[in-house]
């Protein structure tokens, strides 16, 4: 239908551009067609195209916000693509700087928004050698740096997927669509450009980002752009630990992290990135307890409720944690000190698979560490921890512990009560410390006499 409508009545434009098996063919599609107005993009986005534009460069929305919008969602954030280079784009503005060494481009702020611009895009050489040379990819052909400017339809084509490369001019509020990602949207098809292999090999991460986009919008990704996804997993060993560390975060907060982990794990793309997973999935508790921490997520972000990064970290490398700390005890330590080492050891592996952020490995460890507390009952000890400023967050991860099956539901109905109760029903609901001392000195003193028995006997067997 939306074919049929665009090749009667748009103007149809063979471009010369012709790479990697991908025809462009720009199709413009007008806004009684699309349905998107200038209103709906952002008065800053929408401040700059005008400002580019009235200094004779073209300018765009590009990306996400016009994929969004299409889809009826509202975009996250709005980036504009131009045919001005960064410099010439940071001089039109009084708040804008260049950022990026990888892939330069201009951030322009206004007010508490931040819109990106970036320059076209262009080929990068196709010959090894030139790009040896200019360190423009690693050896598994993993692009360094991106910073070869190019025309609006060679930019197109360095987009990831169709559905990302459609162009918004706000002035004329036409879509430029050079891949199909107009009809692609519309079939929710998600579609690589160009050849897979070659374009994961570029970028390995378009494979998470492939997985993310696919579960966030309910799309069905293309079979030859999901089947390339298995062989080359192994290639995020290769993405620097931050950037995987953001694209992760992006995929757990998307607001649809389960489907996003089980994708992951049906195609053999979380071995770098949570290696544990498998085997945490396949124990029934460990499958329940990530099951439910990533659907109370998800139900969180539904209702736009606040979602901590750290508490989802937690959540998820907490088998790991039981296990070291059972291994520990098993060998001899306190348990306390079992629990710290098995600690120290996920936080470790975690830190060179995926450079967790100090600010978020600090909660993570204070969320950990509260959990046995939530065990000892007596005397002034739930006071104490519930005036701990990282209480709700251990509370809440205790909660997940027992829905799991992991502790008993009567810690959870006990702490809910407390949290609920005054001052006075807290203090009846605390095992009288006076009673346990009791009980403890009556043991101390059993211990004491069955110790001296013992050594008396010792003595008279000497
Ligand atoms: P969202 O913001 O919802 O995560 P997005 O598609 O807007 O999705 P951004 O990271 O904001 O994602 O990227 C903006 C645009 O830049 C994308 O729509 C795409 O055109 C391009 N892009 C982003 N990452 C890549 C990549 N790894 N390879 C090629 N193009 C990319
Ligand atoms: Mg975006």
């Amino acid at each position: 239908m939306i074919r049929k409508f665009i090749q009667k009545v748009f103007k149809r434009k063979k471009t010369a551009v012709d790479s990697d098996n991908s025809n462009t063919l720009l199709h413009i599609i007008p806004v009684k067609q699309h349905g998107i107005h200038r209103k709906q993009i952002s008065s800053c986005a929408l401040k700059i195209t005008q400002e580019l534009q009235k200094s004779g460069f073209s300018a765009y929305i590009v990306g996400g916000a016009v994929r969004d919008l299409l889809l009826g969602r509202e975009p996250k954030d709005f980036d504009v693509a131009t045919n001005a280079t960064p410099e010439q784009a940071r001089s039109k503005f009084r708040r804008a700087r260049i950022i990026g060494k990888r892939f330069r481009l201009v951030h322009v702020m206004c007010g508490p928004e931040t819109v990106e611009v970036s320059t076209f895009r262009g080929p990068f050489p196709t010959n090894e050698k030139e790009q040896n040379s200019k360190n423009i990819t690693d050896q598994h052909g993993r692009l360094l740096q991106d910073n070869i400017f190019g025309s609006q339809e060679e930019d197109a084509l360095r987009r990831d997927f169709t559905m990302n490369a459609l162009f918004y001019d706000p002035s004329s509020e036409e879509i430029h669509d050079y891949l199909n990602g107009y009809e692609d949207i519309d079939s929710k098809t998600l579609r690589i450009i160009g050849d897979p292999v070659k374009r994961y090999r570029e970028d390995p991460v378009r494979m998470l980002r492939a997985v993310r986009l696919a579960a966030k919008l309910g799309m069905q990704i293309d079979p030859p752009t999901a089947n390339a996804i298995g062989d080359l997993a192994p290639l995020l060993k290769n993405v620097p630990t931050a950037r995987l560390f953001d694209e992760m975060l992006k995929l757990l907060l998307s607001g649809h992290s389960l489907a996003c982990v089980v994708d992951l794990r049906a195609r053999g793309l979380h071995h770098g990135l949570l290696p544990m997973l498998d085997v945490i999935l396949e124990q029934p508790l460990g499958e329940r307890f990530i099951t439910l921490a990533l659907k109370n997520t998800d139900d969180r972000l539904q209702q736009e409720k606040h979602v901590s990064p750290a508490f989802l970290f937690a959540s998820l490398l907490w088998h790991e944690v039981l296990a070291g700390w059972k291994n520990y005890k098993i060998n001899g330590d306190k348990p306390a000190i079992a629990l710290f080492k098995a600690i120290d050891d996920v936080l470790a592996t975690q830190q060179k698979n995926l450079a967790i952020p100090r600010r978020f490995s600090a909660t993570i460890q204070e969320i950990w560490i509260l959990q046995p507390r939530f065990e000892s009952l007596v005397g002034r000890k739930p006071f104490r921890l519930l005036n701990h400023p990282r209480f709700r967050a251990a509370f809440d991860f205790m909660l997940l512990r027992s829905e799991s099956g992991e502790i008993s539901e009567d810690i959870a109905l006990w702490w809910k009560n407390f949290i609920a109760a005054n001052p006075d029903q807290r203090e009846k609901m605390i095992n009288k410390p006076s009673n346990h001392k009791k009980r403890r000195n009556r043991n101390r003193n059993r211990n004491k006499s069955v110790k001296r028995k013992s050594d008396s006997l010792e003595k008279s067997a000497t």
